[in-house]
């Protein structure tokens, strides 16, 4: 599936790449060649009026422009140029430069008095030509003046410019597509990833619910299997069951906790939350079930008298947050203590709970956050836990731009810390 896309993205680079390039290489092409024109229409033009200026004379006086004639021996006089013609009014050429060029330039434009074009000479060689018409005052015309320049070491230019444009663009092409492989390989790096972070989570999660699902329709045959027993005789099999529905239940709510977080539209409330209060409501909540199992929960704010600790956000959320931690905590402890301790450091304040409880090993300590991962599934399928509460911990943490660490050593406890801004 991502190859096609891949294939797609590369393809599009390169007709990009290549829609720009023509429109460029066009451009540069036709920009030479008016270059090219003009400057050699200049040479021709300059050479041309002082003779038209000098002919026009000799003809109006009536005169045969002998002058010129002679002058159009020295043709030497004019090196810039390749052929000077002087013809009559019928176009019959009265005077040549360089009577080796037959030339088959055309002359008579009618109404034009100066006219530029380009002939191809018997010999295959290009000339630019530039034809003046030379009037007497009563508007008629006398004779005509050609200027030749041979253009073929220009017009070798721009073949060898339009060879080098076609070069380019085939390794232009080649680099594009393989530029565009690369880059594409690049730009789908992360959604393959997290493409496959979902397929994961889907098969994850359909694993977790499909465990309690399966228990609960082994009980509800064993129940059916013979209608005679009371409610009171299946009891057993009726509190597996609800146990299971409790565990289905916090999983699906877990699983919807991480959609909305993951949501990006979902607009977060934001407020100021006092934090003492709200850690000392969650630890509230907690002291019974720690006191059943015979640990110690203690909150300890080290803050100087009166100081109010605040930050940015969602109370509900930061509550989840740290019910989940000291949730953990207690689960995660046989005996001892749970100690939820607060520190403000100049713009954050820093929140840890510690517990004395089995810790967790170096090796799986990288893996905690991630979703659906518990360090022991036989331990953890005792406690009820699915492996989503520190995902969910770390995407609210993250959510109020804060930080959260976690220490730990097997079997002597963990802490973990969260940092929040304050305000
Ligand atoms: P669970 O619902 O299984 O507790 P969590 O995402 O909250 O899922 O935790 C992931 C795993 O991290 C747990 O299964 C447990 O193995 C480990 N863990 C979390 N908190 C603690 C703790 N305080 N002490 C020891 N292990 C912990």
């Amino acid at each position: 599936m991502f190859q096609r896309v891949r294939l797609r993205l590369s393809a599009l680079l390169v007709a990009i790449f290549l829609a720009l390039y023509i429109l460029t290489s066009i451009l540069i092409y036709s920009l030479s060649v008016r270059l090219m024109v003009g400057s050699v229409d200049a040479v021709m033009e300059a050479t041309a009026q002082p003779l038209v200026a000098e002919v026009s004379t000799s003809f109006n006086r009536g005169q045969f422009p002998t002058e010129f004639v002679k002058l159009t021996k020295l043709s030497s006089l004019y090196p810039k140029v390749s052929v000077i013609i002087l013809r009559d009014a019928l176009g019959h050429v009265i005077a040549s430069t360089n009577p080796q060029i037959k030339s088959n330039f055309p002359y008579d434009f009618p109404d034009a008095k100066t006219s530029q074009t380009t002939v191809e000479s018997p010999s295959h060689q290009y000339y630019r030509v530039l034809t003046k018409r030379i009037m007497n005052p009563y508007k008629q015309t006398e004779g005509f003046l050609q200027i030749g320049l041979n253009i073929d070491r220009d017009l070798a230019g721009l073949k060898r410019l339009s060879e080098v444009l076609w070069m380019v663009a085939i390794a232009g092409t080649a680099l594009a597509a393989v530029a565009g492989l690369y880059m594409s390989q690049l730009t789908l790096r992360p959604i393959v990833r997290s493409w496959q972070q979902q397929q994961q989570f889907v098969a994850d999660a359909s694993h977790e619910l499909r465990t309690p699902l399966s228990i609960i329709q082994l009980n509800l045959e064993v129940m059916t299997g013979d209608p005679t027993k009371t409610i009171g005789e299946n009891m057993e099999w009726i509190e597996v069951i609800a146990k299971e529905t409790h565990r289905l239940r916090r999983l699906t709510q877990d699983l919807l906790t991480l959609a909305r977080l993951g949501a990006p539209r979902e607009q977060v409330e934001l407020e100021a939350v006092n934090l003492p209060e709200l850690l000392a409501s969650v630890v509230n909540s907690f002291q019974l079930s720690a006191s059943a199992k015979g640990l110690q929960l203690t909150l300890q704010a080290h803050l100087p008298q009166d100081e109010v600790v605040a930050t940015r956000g969602n109370p509900d959320r930061l509550y989840q947050l740290f019910t989940i931690l000291i949730d953990n905590a207690v689960k995660y402890t046989n005996h001892g203590e749970v100690t939820v301790s607060m520190e403000k450091k100049r713009s954050h304040v820093h929140v840890a709970v510690k517990d004395s409880g089995i810790g967790i090993a170096a090796a799986q300590i990288g893996y905690v956050f991630d979703r659906f991962y518990r360090t022991d599934a036989a331990r953890v399928r005792a406690t009820g836990g699915s492996g989503l509460g520190l995902s969910i911990a770390k995407m609210i943490v993250d959510e109020h731009a804060g930080k959260i660490f976690v220490h730990s050593s097997e079997g002597q406890g963990t802490m973990f810390t969260v940092h929040l801004p304050t305000i």
